[in-house]
Order: structure tokens, then sequence, then C-alpha cells
């Protein structure tokens, strides 16, 4: 008969699972490894884990043996069908009221469906955004869970124990809400992330992504030169960004800010094609900037920072729209605290979004919050400088120039948008309403007198 030692189980021997194992084990806790090549789990218990409290398993069975009740059990494998063949196979070995944790990057509608088919089982399941790559996982990552809320009290104290910690010791971790609520979050992250890496040039943010940007920038090569103009210009992604901006899209929230800088990586993945028109398609002849170079300087300094502030309005929009459409409670202080130490995101910036939901829990856009309209506010000169210099120069700066349009978009309270309504009235009799009659839908005879 097994011991039950086990405080937890994982499942996953990849580098996020044996780092958060290591993490978990250096906060007190018993964590049972196990992966579905079993050689890893050998491997991993005679190197890395070595001189630890970590313990192995051979099988499922085994693992689940070894836990202590109600069992839980965090699945860090591929997203996608290995989290569903690992939940087929735990869910006979389980008992109601146990716990299972998926920790990769599950689409969130997977998490909802995995939540919804569990509860009919008698089984709690938790979706968790992990952010902060390898070394989160190891030191304190993001950590973002949500789904049947009554496993939350049995996973805390060790969610909070190995998130990063911010300021006086805050955890970046707390339960977000219903179903794939925390992956939702997660997606959103990773979209704020695409965005972020778009606008970036330099600033005093206090950002992670920022630093780490300062560093590429300086970086020389073995002959001495600087690395990064010899690093090809096509950028990769996962999908994350995308699938942010398709739920933007579906639930009718403009994100432009993610999308622009999903599509701007897009056009950068057009090598080919952009070596071949950079032959035939012109700039603005001549143009030169002659303006002073420290005052613009100063000036792009303001237009990141406010179209920074512009794009996690946005993502903020987003999770405010999915919670209506889900019915999703979510605390967005709690979810900007999370944010705000661990994950790639993580910025003191992040500490401000979340001061701005502690004054006001119902916050209908961070844009409205006087802190952000007055930081708005004092970058707007700098800001529209650059957008009109870099516009005259040629220069695309794609998320810097979607991010004023919205905001001059979302600052009038008439848009032309009267005129869209009456061309769709005139050519495909869809009505349009009356200001001064709202609700009441009517068509004119375009083409009639009168
Ligand atoms: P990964 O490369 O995504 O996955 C490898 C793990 O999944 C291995 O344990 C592998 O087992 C298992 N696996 C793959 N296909 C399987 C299948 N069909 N059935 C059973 N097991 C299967 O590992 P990772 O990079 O550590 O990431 C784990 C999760 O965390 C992913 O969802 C990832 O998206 C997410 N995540 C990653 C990062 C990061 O920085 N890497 C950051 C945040 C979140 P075998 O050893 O048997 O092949």
């Amino acid at each position: 008969v097994a011991l039950v030692v086990a405080d937890i189980a994982l499942i996953g021997l990849a580098v996020m699972g044996q780092n958060l194992i290591l993490n978990m084990n250096d906060h007190g806790f018993v964590v049972c490894a196990y992966n579905r090549t079993v050689s890893k789990v050998h491997d991993f218990l005679r190197n890395e884990a070595k001189s630890t409290k970590v313990i192995g398993a051979e099988s499922l069975e085994d693992m689940v043996s070894k836990l202590k009740s109600p069992r839980r059990v965090i699945l860090l494998v591929k997203a996608g069908q290995a989290v569903d063949d690992f939940i087929d196979k735990l869910v006979p070995l389980l008992q109601p009221g146990d716990i299972i944790i998926d920790g990769g990057n599950s689409e969130y509608r997977d998490t909802t469906r995995r939540c919804q088919s569990l509860k009919a089982k008698g089984l709690l399941f938790v979706g968790s955004g992990v952010s902060g790559g390898e070394e989160g996982a190891r030191h304190g990552p993001s950590l973002m869970p949500g789904g049947h809320k009554e496993a939350w009290p049995h996973i805390k104290d060790i969610f909070q124990s190995i998130a990063a910690k911010v300021g006086t010791g805050e955890s970046c971790c707390d339960w977000v809400g219903d179903e794939g609520a925390g992956h939702f979050v997660k997606m959103v992250h990773n979209g704020i992330e695409y965005g972020d890496m778009q606008c970036y040039f330099c600033s005093e943010l206090d950002s992670f992504l920022i630093e780490i940007t300062a560093n590429i920038l300086k970086y020389r090569d073995t002959d001495g030169t600087h690395l990064l103009p010899k690093i090809r210009d096509s950028a990769g992604q996962k999908g994350t960004g995308k699938w942010t901006a398709i739920s933007a899209l579906e639930y009718g929230i403009p994100v432009t800010l993610i999308g622009e800088a999903v599509f701007a990586r897009c056009l950068s993945s057009l090598k080919d094609e952009r070596v071949l028109a950079s032959k035939s398609l012109k700039g603005p002849q001549g143009a030169k900037f002659t303006g002073d170079k420290d005052q613009f300087l100063e000036d792009i300094r303001k237009a990141l920072y406010a179209s920074k502030i512009i794009s996690y309005a946005q993502g903020f929009m987003l999770l405010r729209q999915a919670a209506k459409e889900f019915g999703w409670s979510l605390n967005y202080g709690a979810i900007a605290l999370m944010w705000r130490g661990g994950c790639i995101i993580r910025s003191v910036f992040l500490g401000k979004i979340k001061e701005a939901f502690d004054r006001d829990s119902e916050l209908q856009n961070l844009l409205l919050d006087g802190f952000f309209t007055n930081a708005v506010q004092d970058c707007q000169a700098s800001w529209r400088r650059v957008v009109s210099t870099g516009v005259e120069l040629g220069i695309p700066m794609p998320s810097f120039t979607t991010a004023l349009s919205f905001y001059d978009g979302y600052r009038h309270a008439m848009l032309p948008a009267n005129l869209l309504q009456a061309q769709r009235d005139y050519f495909g009799a869809h009505t349009y309403e009356l200001l001064s009659n709202p609700g009441h839908f009517i068509h004119t005879n375009w083409t009639g007198h009168g």
C-alpha cells in the first residue's frame, strides 16, 4: 500500500511542469510528479529534483494513491487533446470533490466545456492561466485561476504561495471567475503582450518588456557590432494574440491595438513580398526629421505611455464584455494585480490600474478614471506630434496610430456612423433611428422626393 503523502500531483514534466514542481517544493509542499513518458519521471527525480521532497509515480493509479484528499492534480501538458486524454484517464480514478487543474495555455471555451462535463461527474475543475515562462514557473509566476469556485479554498494556499509577489508581499494570484474566465484573462494578457511589444521604443515605465528591450538594443555580437539588425525581421506567433483579436470581433469590442499588433506581425512575415515592394513603392521624397531630437524622444515616451493606456483600456473593455456574455463576475482590480508581477507584461503601471478599480470597482472604462484621463491628456500633444511626424516621414507606427484613432473616436459624442446608417437604409432598407426618437426604426425612400 502506497503512503499517502503528497499535497498535490503534477502531470507534464516539460519545462513548465518541472519548474512549477520545484517552486512548490521550495514552498514546503510535497509534490508527486508524473509524465506520459514515464522515463522522464525517473530522470527528473535523479537530476533536477535530486535532494528535494518531490516523489514520483509510475502510473496514474500510483500517483492518485499517493495523494491526500481532496486530491489535487495539475496538468501542465500540451494544450488541446492531451488535456482531454488525461482528464478521461483521471476521472475513473478520482473521488467526488477531487480537483483537476489545467495550467496549460488552453482555449477558454475548452475550459468552460471541461468545467461543465466534470461538474456532472462530481469533480472540480480549475483552468488557470500561468504566465512568466520558465523563469516565472520556477521563481513566481502570475497565476490566473478560474472554474469551479468550490475548489479555490483547497488550492488557494498553494497557488498564492508559489505566485510572484509585489509591493508588501501581495501575491500575483487571485480567483478570477467561473468557467473559462481564468484562461480568458490569460488570453487577454497575451494579447496585451503583443500590443506592448509592438509599442516599445524606450521608456521609464519600469516594465519587464522595456527592460529586456533596452538590453537587446545594446547587445553586441561577437564581432563587436549590434546583433539586432542581423535578425530576420519576420515575427512569429503562437496564436493567443489572434485569439484575443477574434474574441474582440466576436463580442464587438474595438480592441484595435492588439488587433493591429497581430496584423503587424502578419505583415512582417510577408518578408519576400516586402523586399519586392521596397523596390517600387516609394515613401515621401526627401522628407527628413529636422526637429529637436531630445524633445522628440520625450514625445515618443509620452506617445508610448498614452498608447499603452489605450491598449489596457481596450483589454479591460473586452474582459467586461466577456463577463457580461458569460455571466462571470470578474474582479478587475485583482486581475491587474495578478499581472503586476511574475508575468511578461509585469510593470508598475498595473499598480495604477489596480488603484483605479479600487477607487471604483464598477469603473466603466479605464480612460474615465481621473488618473488615466489626466495621464492621456498630459501626453496628448506629444502623441499627436509623433504620429503626424511618422506619417509625414513614412514610418509605420501601427500601434501609436491605431491607439490615437481609437482615442479620437471614443471621445466624440457624435461620429459619422449616421452616414453609414443612411447608406445601409438607402441600398438595403436596413432602417435607422432618429436621435430624437430612440428605439424606433424607420425607412426612407431616398430616391423619392421629400
Ligand atoms: P509542452 O511542450 O507544451 O508539452 C510537453 C508536455 O506535454 C510533456 O509532458 C508531454 O509528455 C506532454 N504531452 C504532449 N502531448 C501529449 C499527449 N498527446 N498526451 C499526453 N501528454 C502529452 O510543455 P511546456 O512548454 O512545459 O508547456 C506546458 C503548458 O504550459 C502548455 O500548455 C503551454 O502552452 C503552457 N505554457 C507554456 C509556457 C512556456 O513558456 N513554455 C508559458 C506559459 C504556459 P511527453 O514527455 O510524454 O511527450
